[in-house]
């Protein structure tokens, strides 16, 4: 069916004239992808609402079978990044895609990944990110009063221990499983969150340093933005967590 059937059947359809007028044939052009550099993200519409959700790391399997089966059913935009490796390409470089959104922390990410870079390739891939970084947090931040929520997978290296030190707030209500937790940007989600049965850390000041994550960039912009960490493997804790924070969050 090409986009002309597919419209006269949704004018017919579900759509009055009126909305048809208004909103003409956009819909039909809205990409399906989004990218900066070598980081390509798939975008999964579901009807309309203000929550965003996000899959930057390629590897993390779990968090992506677990956000395209809740996409099915819960409405938002998902943006679920096409790559299988955790690192994506920037020019000729590696970078971890959740470590480019400053310029400060793109360029510690691309040095610690590359051993024999040199000065003027750094230089070119943080011209590119540089060029490209806004269109990209213009989609992925979620629109006033919205929320974006990112998943991710973790193993035994990383843990909300790691988060503890560095947070303004913390509610371990599950010390023994300290591979799942939430992260949070606002106090009152915080709050929210705190009565759930699982583990959230809540940081909300800038950091001193800026590691170039989308948590950090969030806070710095005072958007709603929640991290879901659930251990690789674990597909049924993180689908029940991630449907807790979307009920219970307003
Ligand atoms: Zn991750």
């Amino acid at each position: 069916m090409n986009a002309a059937h597919r419209a006269r059947r949704l004018v017919a359809g579900s759509w009055s004239r009126r909305e048809f007028l208004v909103f003409g044939w956009f819909p039909f052009f809205r990409s399906r992808h989004i990218h900066l550099a070598g980081a390509r993200f798939r975008i999964l519409r579901n009807g309309r609402s203000k929550r965003r959700y996000l899959l930057i790391h390629g590897n993390e399997e779990t968090a992506r079978i677990v956000l395209t089966r809740f996409m099915e059913t819960q409405p938002g935009i998902a943006y679920r990044i096409e790559t299988r490796t955790r690192n994506i390409q920037v020019n000729s470089l590696e970078i971890d895609p959740n470590r480019m959104f400053s310029r400060a922390g793109a360029e510690a990410s691309l040095k610690s990944l590359n051993t024999n870079w040199a000065p003027q390739q750094v230089a070119a891939a943080l011209r590119t990110l540089d060029h490209g970084r806004e269109h990209l947090v213009r989609a992925l931040l979620p629109p006033a009063g919205g929320l974006i929520i990112a998943v991710h997978n973790n193993s035994e290296e990383y843990s909300v221990a790691d988060e503890v030190p560095i947070s303004d707030a913390t509610s371990l209500r599950e010390p023994a499983n300290p591979h799942a937790f939430f992260l949070c940007t606002e106090r009152a989600d915080f709050l929210i969150l705190s009565r759930s049965p699982y583990n959230v850390v809540l940081q909300q000041e800038k950091p001193e340093r800026d590691d170039g994550s989308l948590s950090r960039l969030a806070a710095r912009r005072g958007a709603r933005y929640v991290n879901l960490e659930v251990r690789l493997g674990n597909a049924d804790r993180q689908l029940e967590m991630l449907r807790w924070a979307n009920q219970n969050l307003p």
